[in-house]
């Protein structure tokens, strides 16, 4: 299949050809003759599967094929992103794919002039990429109307939820006519979403793309050295600073699972476990609760953790780190997935120097010490062969005294066990980041 035979205007196939994209990708199959012939779509794809062709181009199609001019401060499709850099992005993309053409393009986001905007606004806009809280403000100063909007798309839309998103979408959407088209684009599908889906989508036609490989030098890693003993605090200490976000803890053995389950229960944590000793009703019933938030902290072996499908999470925790250091990369691939912040801590016994040295060496690179200082020299680990980790990922390096300098025989005892402070402050510079909207 190429793209002449989803039947685009030539000039948008004329325009894809000269950037490179010959070849529909997965989701542009699946979501674009549908979405061609007018219907809703439900899309489960992240950034990096061509989703805002699969979107755009039947929304520039459709734009390209609408007569005359839009109404003064009309705008006749409207797209919805969660943050400007996304927004500026979709912007960029749709401007390639319709270079030459008559489709004029608007953004509005938060963070420039809003009079520049306001201004723009003015004489009609075929297409407008929007942040919502941008949106809205121009709502209020009547810059802007939405009742001749027949095209919808809510991109991100599982990042738009994080942002209070639902309260701007309830006071956006009803702005905007009931016959219209709209699509909503998101890499996971919490239970939310079906409620939007109900809300505010017809008769969607669902497609879905396999998530990409998860790289690893995206995942914030840092390891911890503590000894076997003091693990079990090390832990409560850092799930009592993030409550709220979703833990993975894994364990190398089913008894060990379990007991450390008991105990974070008994201090007062939402945890479950999954491991062999459980029946698979334990496992499924352990697995809803934490996909629905109801449990927030996962105890689990390699094990029964492969090949299930375990919702994204915050952290991981290697409470005990992997015999096989490949288990190390498929236990950290349930952290930062589609593009959000995830961090993953290990934590290293005086036993388990060898288990970090096989990983250090599988990803090519030396962790950064977030607490503790080594139990034994080790030797600075050559930036990657496999995974390409070295690159600019070293900013955590050293935050408990240890760093990645060959250190020397055993830290002093009082070192261990104290958090190190380089997961907070990536963790707070990413949320700057994610507000940026
Ligand atoms: P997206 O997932 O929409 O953020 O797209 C990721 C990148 O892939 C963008 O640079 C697109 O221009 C590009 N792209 C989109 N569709 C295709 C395709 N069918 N073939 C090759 N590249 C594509």
């Amino acid at each position: 299949m190429d793209f002449d035979m989803l039947g685009l205007p030539p000039r948008l196939s004329t325009n894809l050809t000269a950037l490179g994209i010959t070849e529909p990708s997965p989701i542009q199959k699946q979501a674009i003759p549908h979405a061609m012939n007018g219907r809703d779509v439900m899309g489960l794809a992240q950034t990096g599967t061509g989703k805002t062709a699969a979107f755009g181009l039947p929304l520039l199609t459709a734009l390209m094929r609408t007569e005359g001019k839009p109404e003064p401060k009309s705008v006749r499709g409207l797209i919805l992103a969660p943050t400007r850099e996304l927004a500026k992005q979709i912007l960029d993309n749709l401007r390639a794919y319709s270079e030459g053409s008559s489709v004029r393009i608007g953004l509005v986001v938060g963070g420039a002039s809003i009079n520049a905007q306001v201004h723009r606004l003015m004489r009609g806009t075929d297409l407008l990429v929007a942040t919502p809280g941008r949106l809205i403000d121009l709502i209020d100063r009547k810059a802007v109307r939405l009742d001749q909007t027949r095209f919808l798309v809510l991109d991100e839309a599982d990042q738009m939820l994080d942002l209070g998103f639902i309260h701007a979408l309830r006071r956006i959407a009803p702005l905007l006519p009931a016959d219209r088209q709209t699509m909503l684009f998101s890499a996971t599908m919490p239970k939310q979403m079906n409620e939007i889906a109900s809300a505010y989508l017809t008769d969607p036609v669902r497609v879905e793309t396999a998530p990409p490989g998860k790289p690893v030098d995206k995942i914030d890693q840092y390891v911890h050295f503590v000894p076997q003993g003091g693990k079990t605090a090390q832990l409560i200490e850092h799930l009592a600073k993030h409550r709220d976000e979703a833990a993975l803890v894994f364990s190398r053995t089913k008894h060990g699972a379990e007991r450390l389950m008991k105990t974070l229960v008994s201090e007062g944590f939402a945890a479950a476990s999954i491991h062999g000793n459980k029946s698979q009703g334990q496992r499924d019933r352990a697995l809803k609760a934490f996909r629905d938030g109801e449990m927030k902290v996962l105890v689990a072996t390699d094990v029964a953790a492969r090949g299930i499908d375990i919702p994204d999470v915050r952290y991981v925790y290697n409470y005990d780190l992997p015999n096989v250091a490949d288990n190390y990369v498929h236990r950290i691939g349930r952290t930062a997935r589609a593009g959000r912040d995830g961090t993953a801590i290990a934590y290293c016994s005086e036993a388990e120097m060898g288990e970090l040295r096989d990983i250090q060496k599988l990803i090519g690179r030396s962790l950064p010490v977030a607490g503790g200082a080594a139990w034994s020299p080790m030797e600075e680990t050559a930036p990657a062969k496999r995974g390409g980790g070295g690159k600019g990922r070293r900013r955590g390096g050293g935050g408990g005294g240890g760093g990645r300098k060959p250190q020397g025989a055993k830290a002093p005892a009082k070192a261990h066990g104290k958090p190190g402070g380089q997961p907070q402050r990536g963790r707070n510079r990413s949320r700057q980041r994610s507000k940026a909207a």
